[in-house]
């Protein structure tokens, strides 16, 4: 099977030129102006962008978090909205239980995965516990192509890991050249401030938002990154979302700190006072979705280079499933709907209204999410030999978000949280592994997705 994309501009973080790209056996062959080639199928992409394909490196796709609940998009559905958005890799996320093994964790994930996946995927390792005879658990590991781990400084009781075994986790993980995902907020402080609001029956949902002030996410960025330099390893702060953790970053990062910036659009786009609406459920998350004014320096901070990726962690709850908390904010689940619209909406608000340039749209959507998880160069850019993972994307196409709209809502969650934002921009046609995945609203091909085995760790080098 090969495909050649006629007469489109050609962007990567790095360049970008007008002409052709020719695809054969799954992979990218030949770039040039105007190849004199004959092909299987031949695009005419004439007035269109074509990009390397997204990768979202922070999803959660079929994962249980207790009670029964389970996130609503399994592998099938969620590999299917990513693609429908531009997205042809995901890396989701094994979470090892306290007590056991991580491979259980990795098995497990394997198994929720199998045949259903449509796009490539990989995982990150959550590691919950760590004592020093684990630790060879992370070798094998990185051999067997996961070379980054997760670690959580909120949720006390579930996901907490303490100083000692972060530290320790670090600075074995950086013998390995993996990284650390970390999840920065100082949960046992939380903990202590919920008890306080329930205490006093504060119980709505911005209840969640106020015991989480964003004054404990920067002290856990800045703790985190003290322990991480000592450890020599790289620190990757996921789901930034306040002025002040921005700020924590920078000093991290004039200090010498291997630290990387993820945001999401749900923290761009949402503040606080949607969780004082009547389904202000709907809208938890953790961290918590800020007030107005974040938004703001999180966009300057985005158009400034600071960030790395944008990523959505991706963890949908239905609106019945939100409601279960509604007389007390803890008891509902936590994580916002998004793998879909994360392009289309980064595009439009960001390359459409705010100056974002081209080549930064492509590497905070793809090509750093690469590097720093190992799968660069064969994902994150178009270029002799990568994957072919190829969007040709109308940059004028005009769609209004609306989670009823089958032809552009394909996650299996009633809501949106973009409802009604008018959005230009969007994927035309999806390459996925050489082929047609996705065109003209229906997905063409379906349980190709790949395990990947990923590199270590690359300092993003654009
Ligand atoms: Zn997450």
């Amino acid at each position: 099977m090969s495909i050649l994309i006629r007469g489109g501009r050609v962007v990567t973080a790095s360049a970008e030129f007008v002409g052709d790209v020719y695809v054969e056996g799954g992979a990218v062959r030949l770039l040039g102006e105007r190849l004199d080639l004959s092909a299987d199928e031949v695009i005419d992409a004439t007035g269109k962008l074509v990009l390397p394909g997204g990768i979202d490196p922070h999803t959660h796709l079929d994962m249980a978090v207790g009670r029964g609940l389970v996130t609503s998009d399994d592998f099938d559905s969620g590999t299917a909205a990513a693609l429908f958005g531009g997205t042809t890799t995901l890396i989701d996320f094994a979470n090892q239980e306290p007590g056991h093994s991580t491979f259980e964790a990795l098995d497990d994930l394997k198994a929720r995965a199998a045949g259903k996946a449509h796009c490539d995927w990989s995982c990150h390792m959550t590691v919950t516990d760590m004592a020093p005879d684990r630790l060879p658990e992370l070798d094998a590991l990185v051999a067997d192509g996961i070379s980054s781990f997760k670690m959580f400084m909120a949720y006390p009781g579930r996901l907490y890991t303490d100083d000692r075994t972060r530290f320790r986790t670090y600075r074995h993980v950086a013998g390995l050249g993996g990284v650390i995902l970390m999840h920065a907020e100082t949960g046992l402080v939380i903990d202590e401030l919920v008890a306080d609001a329930i205490a006093a029956g504060h119980t709505a949902p911005i209840w969640h938002a106020r015991t989480r002030p964003p004054e404990l996410a920067a002290e856990a960025i800045h703790r985190s990154a003290v322990l991480a330099k000592l450890a020599g390893v790289p620190l990757y702060i996921v789901h930034m979302n306040s002025a002040q953790g921005v700020e924590a970053m920078r000093r991290a990062k004039a200090d010498g700190v291997e630290i990387l910036g993820e945001v999401c659009p749900q923290y761009l786009h949402l503040d606080a006072s949607w969780l004082e609406r009547p389904d202000g459920g709907r809208y938890i998350c953790s961290p918590p979705i800020r007030p107005l004014g974040h938004q703001e320096a999180l966009w300057r901070a985005l158009l400034a280079g600071e960030f790395t990726t944008v990523a959505t962690d991706h963890a949908p709850f239905t609106t019945a499933e939100r409601a279960l908390g509604a007389e007390d904010f803890r008891l509902i689940p936590n994580g916002l709907p998004g793998v879909e619209e994360r392009m289309s909406y980064l595009y439009s608000e960001g390359v459409v209204k705010r100056g974002l340039s081209l080549r930064e749209f492509v590497a905070l959507t793809s090509t750093r999410a690469a590097q720093t998880f190992g799968l660069y160069p064969r994902k994150g850019t178009i270029a002799p030999g990568a994957d072919a993972d190829l969007l040709v994307w109308d940059p004028q196409v005009r769609r209004t978000l609306r989670a009823a709209d089958p032809a552009i809502h394909h996650s299996r969650v009633d809501y949106s949280c973009y409802e009604g934002l008018e959005v230009q921009g969007g994927p035309e046609v999806v390459i996925q592994g050489g082929r047609v995945a996705v065109r003209g609203g229906a997905l063409c091909s379906r349980g190709q997705g790949r395990f990947l085995r990923r590199g270590p760790y690359a300092r993003p080098a654009v």
